[in-house]
């Protein structure tokens, strides 16, 4: 159990990555922190499967990142942050001269301002355990662009950033900070674009993921979220002490093109 003792917090996981995430977190032994906007029975059900299945303890905390004294409040009420994960994200697609001005706040208040507000009062917590670990789950679009997605990568190109920023700042330290760059993930939200997208194109369901969902991925196949977990748990073993400050690709070739 590597991560027996830490408390890892990951934002936006009661599903796809950050639920994928939390659970091989925990499968290492760590105790996670599940987060959303939401505050349902099932975020909290999400919660006590996990500590069922590992015997680690997992809490979810409600917390909407859009406002940024509640990213705060989340970190101040988990009380303790080893491994801080920032995952939160939404998407709006469209031109620029239609992007709506409050997609485009949303989207950079949830995927970029909310990892510096998490960040801000994690890290003392990492310097006064004397360890930390800062995984911020940006995108193959924190490195390239695509059109419609003007705030979506932006915010993304600014998650790697600050993950830099966050590297040298504790560069000393035995804390490291780094971004993970998936493309595209199999997680319930790409599923159920699936059928849609077989019947505008006419397609079948091997010719649709391959042609059109995974045209940008050279591999023609999803990431898992248990790869993610895997390549942040990796993130969290001592090999990576040294790695801080860059982001590791998981896009099966895109950004190689
Ligand atoms: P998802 O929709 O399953 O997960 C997004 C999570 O963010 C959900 O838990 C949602 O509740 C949460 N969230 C949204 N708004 C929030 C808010 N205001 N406050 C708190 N939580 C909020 O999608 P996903 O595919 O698992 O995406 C997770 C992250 O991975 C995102 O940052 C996304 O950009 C990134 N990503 C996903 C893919 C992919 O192919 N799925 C690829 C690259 C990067």
């Amino acid at each position: 159990m590597a991560l027996k003792g830490k408390t890892a917090i990951i934002t936006g996981s009661n599903s796809g990555i950050g639920l994928g995430v939390a659970r091989e977190l925990a499968k290492a032994g760590a105790d996670v922190v599940l987060n959303s906007y939401t505050d349902s029975d099932e975020d909290h059900a999400l919660a006590r499967e996990i500590s069922e299945e590992t015997g680690t303890k997992a809490r979810y905390i409600q917390a909407d990142l859009s406002n940024g004294e509640k990213a705060r409040g989340l970190i101040e009420k988990a009380g303790r942050c080893d491994i801080l994960i920032n995952n939160a994200g939404i998407q709006h697609v469209a031109p620029i001269e239609e992007f709506p001005a409050a997609k485009w706040d949303a989207i950079i208040a949830i995927m970029l301002s909310s990892a510096f507000h998490t960040a801000a009062v994690a890290l003392p917590m990492m310097r006064k355990a004397g360890w930390g670990r800062v995984i911020n789950i940006a995108s193959a679009h924190g490195l390239t662009a695509s059109p419609y997605k003007s705030a979506y990568v932006s915010a993304k190109h600014g998650v790697v950033g600050m993950t830099k920023v966050i590297a040298l700042e504790t560069a000393e330290e035995p804390i490291t900070a780094n971004a993970i760059c998936p493309g595209y993930v199999m997680t319930p939200l790409v599923e159920s674009q699936i059928p849609d997208t077989m019947e505008q194109y006419g397609m079948d369901r091997e010719t649709a993921i391959r042609e059109v969902l995974l045209k940008r991925q050279p591999s023609k196949e999803f990431a898992t979220t248990e790869q993610l977990g895997g390549v942040a748990q990796f993130l969290c073993s001592d090999a990576a002490a040294q790695i801080t400050g860059t982001t590791i690709s998981v896009d099966g070739g895109w950004t190689a093109l």
